[in-house]
């Protein structure tokens, strides 16, 4: 007897369930690491970080993903507590042994009086209150059964990340809004104009850049058309991409009155406009390879990235169209889905929709009603995002940064601008908290 099934016990399963666990309610917790693995988990513990052992920076004035812990911590996140517990020195950034990490997660959960964990695999979506938290890895039978619910397009088994640069960094100077032949509203793209000299050596510098490799569980990952590498797409020859995202037909420099030799387009990403996605260059160039290139675009060469490109086996549906502000499935809303499945990206970022999803969940049995956290929170700008904020025909996963807050009411200097917005997001939590005091252990709630 259970009063909500979570599946996946990886960071966000596994913080959903304590802040269920915590608010009195009964979870099950199925984890199928045990009886069976993934091609990236190497334990059976929960919470294990299959990659880097880092939660990125821990400064909460200044930064997106430090202001989320401190939000997460505030309110009585299990990744976060133990995590601190489990701190390596890393600077500034929040680094933890994933060992003693892990096995703090586990062990607070096992010991939790209010917490069965199952080692099973489960295949297909339960009928009662559950949250779907098998993360980018989900299982392929229950995929199965999430595609069928959703409909096949709405789930995604790789990701094909285009670049996403802060539209404030854009130099207007150089590049200008047009759509090709002016279709549409007419100006819904941001051109970057590159001559003969420019394209050819953006060409080859695709070619002889620096790739990341694909894991060997993922080299059966197919590619669409649509989503091919931008160095796949240069290295079938030297005018592929004059003739596929780089085109320059029906555009027209306003500064030469000519069509340019080449282009780089840009498409806005989110509602609020502060984030647009560079089109087409989705890409397995290393990082660092990513900004040196791209930053050769004429009118990016003071581009700031919100994310870099990528191609990776990741398992997420379509949240902006399929979830509801609650990370409730629209169509089965006694189903929410929390953690990377969401599209959110990075290890805090799951947890953090977990720590969602099992406040709503709790506040949801307890009879509550409990508004989303404002979209000036970390919290509440990536919640925003996953269910409303980004194009959903074009979602891809997003790790949290400050592109996806409102812009601030009042001009303030580059400097200032990041503490204005987590000073913001501070006092707006708090108020959130306060008019959310107890949203589950409340005396309607039976204690278990
Ligand atoms: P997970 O932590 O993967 O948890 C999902 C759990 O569900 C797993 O334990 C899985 O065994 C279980 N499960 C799956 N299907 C079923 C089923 N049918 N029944 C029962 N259980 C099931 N993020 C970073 O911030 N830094 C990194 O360095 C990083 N590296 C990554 C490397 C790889 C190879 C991948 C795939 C992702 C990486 N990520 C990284 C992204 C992401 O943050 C992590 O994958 C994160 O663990 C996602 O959290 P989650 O809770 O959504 O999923």
């Amino acid at each position: 007897t259970h009063d909500i099934h979570i599946i996946g016990g990886g960071l966000a399963g596994s913080e959903a369930a304590w802040q269920l666990a915590e608010a009195g309610f009964r979870v099950r917790l199925s984890e199928m690491r045990g009886v069976e693995g993934t091609p990236a988990h190497q334990t059976d513990g929960l919470a294990e970080l299959v990659c880097s052992n880092s939660f990125r920076s821990d400064d909460a004035d200044n930064n997106a993903v430090g202001l989320l812990h401190a939000e997460m911590r505030a309110l009585g996140s299990l990744i976060m507590r133990e995590g601190d517990r489990h701190r390596v020195p890393a600077g500034s950034a929040l680094a933890v042994d994933r060992d003693g990490f892990s096995a703090g997660v586990t062990a607070a959960l096992a010991a939790h009086p209010n917490v069965e964990i199952m080692r099973e695999r489960v295949d297909a979506l339960p009928a009662g209150p559950a949250i779907v938290a098998t993360g980018p890895l989900t299982a392929a039978q229950l995929a199965g059964s999430i595609g069928a619910a959703t409909g096949r397009d709405s789930l995604a088994f790789f990701d094909a990340i285009a670049p996403i640069v802060h539209r404030d960094s854009i130099d207007m100077e150089v590049a200008w809004f047009q759509s090709r032949w002016d279709k549409g509203d007419g100006a819904d793209y941001i051109n970057c104009p590159l001559d003969r000299d420019q394209y050819q050596a953006f060409v080859q510098g695709l070619i002889d850049g620096d790739k990341t490799e694909f894991k060997d569980w993922e080299r059966d990952t197919p590619y669409f058309e649509g989503c091919m590498p931008i160095e796949v797409m240069a290295s079938r020859g030297v005018e592929t991409l004059r003739h596929g995202p780089m085109k320059p037909f029906g555009l027209r420099d306003p500064r030469t009155d000519k069509r340019p030799y080449a282009v780089v387009q840009l498409r806005q990403d989110n509602a609020l406009g502060t984030l647009w996605n560079i089109v087409g260059f989705q890409t397995k160039l290393k990082h660092a390879e990513q900004v040196r290139l791209f930053r050769t675009i004429p009118g990016l060469e003071g581009a700031e990235f919100a994310r870099l490109g990528g191609l990776h086996r990741n398992t997420f549906i379509r949240s902006p169209e399929l979830l509801d502000a609650q990370l409730r499935l629209r169509s089965a809303p006694q189903i929410r889905f929390a953690g990377q499945i969401t599209g959110c990206e990075g290890y805090i970022e799951s947890a953090a929709v977990g720590l969602l999803a099992g406040r709503f969940a709790a506040a949801e049995l307890a009879g509550h009603a409990l508004e989303p956290p404002p979209s000036t929170t970390a919290l509440g700008a990536l919640l925003g995002h996953i269910t409303g904020g980004a194009a959903a025909d074009s979602y891809q996963p997003m790790n949290v940064n400050f592109g996806l807050f409102p812009p601030l009411a009042t001009e303030s200097k580059k400097a200032e601008r990041k503490l204005a917005l987590t000073s913001r997001a501070r006092r707006d939590l708090e108020g959130w908290v306060a008019r959310h005091p107890t949203p589950f252990a409340s005396s309607e709630v039976e204690k278990h």
